[in-house]
């Protein structure tokens, strides 16, 4: 910021000189051109003339003056004048003018150096602290009293919470550990999902420890320059070295840290020397010099392997998905910093929100904050959250869409096949809610939660899931038959056949194929201009793939068609049910299942 200021005062303090120097040079301009002042010579209207050089001031009879300049050095002039008995008056020879003059001429040499100087301590400023011209994405350093995360802050992470307790012990303390000749990792890998709380994590670890925190992402690293994002790892390294003990923490390290050799384009050579720079600074500093560098990914897989080295990340903290248990104390966490009615239970919130990460809960709770504070309620209520989570997990209504009857009764049939075969599939997660309330990108939704947290997921589940996903084509094709069947199932297909594709060609549940890799979706090649999954099959295998795809859509279809068949009339009882209610929720989903009569929902009476 001075130097900014510093930067500004010179550079006006430098136009300033500019200017009066131009103003030095033109301010004795000619107001009365040459001719006219033979002219006036020869009409007898001149007195006076003070003559310098080509110079010539000129005093006429009526006492107004001006200056003129001749073309060359006029010696016929004099002549003129004396002829014309106008007086001459020259000017005493003066040593100062020739310094003068020398120093002007001097003068825009002199600018440019200066202006010169000024560049080059710029540049060497912004090398040393990256703060003027590269600036603006430079690692952001914290110091120690500022961090006042703490691993109170993070939940859900149990295991790699303990994993990286030893690094605050070692910060805290660098000689106990150095004494007993003890190695620290240099480098933690931290690897899981976006928003799981790895920047949280390892800011935690230095405000835990009391160290100052330096944090940079991977993409500020890559630029247009050559060469720039390889000087600013030697600044942040240099600057760490005086703040050690310390944490440099990398964010997307993916983004520089990929294999090299397998990038294309021009930010290729940028991203390599980087990279470089990178592994240059991490072998530099010795293992116990108080710099640890945290680096955060969720492809760790594609990371060049001279990365992971012994030595560099070689130690990996895996930060996964919050489950249960760790969802709750994450609310918590989220829920202390707001105004939160009696009635919510974190646990029912957290029941409901499987794969949602840490980011996504405090979003969540922020979502709420901003409802009940839109209906000018004090406090936020169960109904504010479930609301939320309805609108993150399915997007925002849009009850502006108007439907008619018929469109409704479509909607209403295509959920209903969903849901009913989602109901009667073995292995499917549990329907949770049934909606022909326009939402998001779709007219109707048909919410499936899964009641455990998914570690893997088996062939049963995934085969229920295909035929599943085509049950609201086919109840479409049922009720109205196969000409009238929608474009709406689009989404559905598309998820369907990936499926399929992944369970052929990845996951190894074709029994003619075999369980082989036959794609490898993480990994690229470039073919002609375009990137593409790296294939291992021949073009002998090629067809037995498309077949053994379509064997597996047709049979759970086929599945799917009888269950739907069997069971028309609950499809028309749901059908009825969502005209009525617009939502239904897993009670009433209960009751049609069973052929009951349908229950009210809670509060319907209210509306
Ligand atoms: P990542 O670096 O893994 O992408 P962040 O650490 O940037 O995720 O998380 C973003 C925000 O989400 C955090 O500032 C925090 O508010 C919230 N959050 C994420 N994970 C957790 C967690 N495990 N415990 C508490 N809050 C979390
Ligand atoms: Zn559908």
């Amino acid at each position: 910021m001075v130097k900014n200021l510093i930067f500004c005062f010179f550079i006006s303090v430098i136009s300033i000189i500019i200017f009066c120097s131009l103003k030095l040079y033109t301010v004795n301009n000619a107001n009365v051109n040459y001719s006219t002042f033979l002219s006036e010579v020869n009409k007898n209207k001149i007195i006076k003339t003070h003559i310098n050089g080509k110079k010539i001031e000129v005093t006429k009879k009526d006492m107004t003056q001006y200056i003129t300049y001749s073309p060359f050095y006029d010696f016929n002039l004099l002549n003129v004048l004396l002829e014309k008995k106008i007086i001459i008056i020259g000017d005493v020879p003066e040593l100062k003018n020739i310094f003068i003059s020398t120093f002007m001429s001097w003068i825009p040499n002199f600018l440019s150096m200066i202006v010169w100087f000024f560049f080059m301590k710029l540049i060497q400023i912004s090398n040393e602290e990256g703060t003027l011209f590269f600036s603006k994405n430079k690692a952001k350093m914290l110091h120690k009293n500022k961090v006042n995360t703490t691993f109170l802050d993070v939940a859900g992470c149990k295991e790699a919470k303990e994993d990286v307790s030893e690094i605050v012990e070692y910060l805290k303390e660098p000689q106990r550990f150095q004494k007993l000749g003890g190695k620290i990792p240099k480098g933690i890998l931290m690897v899981g999902p976006p928003g799981t709380g790895k920047t949280l994590l390892a800011k935690a670890i230095a405000g835990e420890a009391h160290v100052p925190f330096f944090t940079i992402s991977g993409s500020d690293f890559v630029e247009m320059f050559v060469g720039v994002g390889a000087a600013r790892v030697r600044n942040m390294f240099e600057n760490a070295r005086k703040y050690a003990p310390c944490i440099i923490f990398i964010d997307e390290i993916d983004a520089v840290g990929r294999e090299r050799g397998t990038s294309v384009g021009s930010s290729h050579d940028e991203r390599e020397q980087t990279l470089n720079q990178i592994l240059v600074e991490m072998d530099g500093f010795e293992v116990n010099a108080g710099i640890i560098l945290i680096a955060a990914t969720n492809r760790p897989d594609v990371l060049d392997p001279a990365l992971l080295r012994p030595g560099r990340f070689d130690r990996q903290v895996v930060v996964p998905l919050p489950d249960l248990i760790g969802r709750e104390e994450i609310l918590k966490i989220h829920m202390r910093k707001v105004s939160v009615a009696n009635d919510v239970v974190p646990i029912i919130i957290a029941r409901g929100t499987p794969g949602f990460s840490g980011a996504d809960l405090a979003n969540l709770v922020n979502e709420a904050a901003l409802l009940a504070a839109r209906y000018n309620k004090i406090s936020i209520t169960m109904l504010d959250f479930e609301k939320s989570k309805d609108k993150i997990i399915m997007g925002s209504e849009r009850r502006s869409i108007i439907m008619n009857e018929h469109q409704k009764e479509f909607i209403a049939y295509h959920e209903s096949g969903h849901a009913i075969v989602g109901r009667l599939m073995p292995g499917h997660d549990p329907v949770h809610k049934v909606t022909i309330i326009p939402r998001g990108q779709s007219l109707g939704i048909t919410l499936f939660l899964p009641t455990n947290d998914i570690f893997s997921i088996n062939r049963q589940k995934l085969e229920s899931q295909i035929a599943t996903l085509y049950a609201g084509r086919l109840a479409e094709e049922i009720i109205y038959g196969s000409d009238k069947v929608s474009t709406g199932s689009f989404n559905d297909i598309k998820i369907a056949t990936n499926l399929a594709r992944k369970m052929v060609t990845q996951w190894g549940f074709s029994d003619k194929l075999g369980p082989l890799l036959y794609t490898d979706v993480g990994k690229t090649v470039i073919l002609g201009k375009s990137r593409r999954p790296v294939q291992y099959f021949s073009d002998k295998t090629i067809q037995i793939i498309d077949e053994e795809i379509k064997l597996m859509v047709d049979i759970n279809y086929q599945r799917a068609k009888k269950i739907l068949n069997e069971n028309i009339d609950i499809l028309h009882a749901m059908k009825d049910a969502l005209i009525k209610y617009e939502t239904i929720n897993l009670l009433q989903i209960d009751d049609l299942m069973s052929r009951k009569p349908v229950r009210e929902p809670e509060g319907w009476n209210l509306r």
